[in-house]
């Protein structure tokens, strides 16, 4: 018997056959963890909240995936955004003791996060508030980079 495939197939070729494998999974079965929506082109449910979660069965679709949107509203909803957290161990970060949720360390919030604690769990964010956020958002950056900028010209570069 003479055997017909002795090369192996190239990698890239390999590759490409389990990304598009994980693209039909991805459209076919994954729901968003936030909303229930599909997976659409545009707007795409591949946003882990998991560093390195464990992947799901196959055919159960990907467990914990969100929107990109969905992400930063689930994100908002589980903050603690206590004016005064209390955290045990006097820590400031982790699990606050008044309202059970989380507090990442030196997290701070702001317009933003308010905005997107008050939608409804489940909820997409509305047109109108996108807008509003890119404002907050675009501010943010902005500060970032005339905080980043005042940091260079101090150390002498
Ligand atoms: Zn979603
Ligand atoms: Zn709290």
């Amino acid at each position: 018997m003479q055997l017909r495939f002795k090369v192996p197939v190239p990698m890239v070729g390999w590759k490409l056959q389990v990304h598009l494998a994980q693209a039909l999974r991805r459209w076919a079965l994954t729901r968003c963890a936030w909303c229930g929506g599909r997976s659409v082109k545009g707007d795409p449910v591949n946003v882990s909240h998991q560093w390195d979660g464990p992947r799901g069965r196959w055919w159960r679709g990907e467990p914990g995936l969100f929107h990109h949107d969905c992400s930063t509203v689930e994100h908002a909803h589980r903050m603690c955004l206590c004016a005064v957290p209390v955290i045990a161990y006097g820590r400031d970060y982790g699990t606050c003791l008044v309202c059970g949720k989380f507090r990442a360390w030196r997290q701070t919030f702001g317009a933003a996060e308010r905005l997107l604690v008050g939608l409804p769990a489940g909820s997409r964010i509305p047109p109108g508030m996108k807008a509003k956020l890119d404002v907050i958002y675009g501010a943010r950056r902005a500060a970032k980079r005339a905080a980043e900028a005042k940091a260079g010209e101090e150390s002498g570069e």
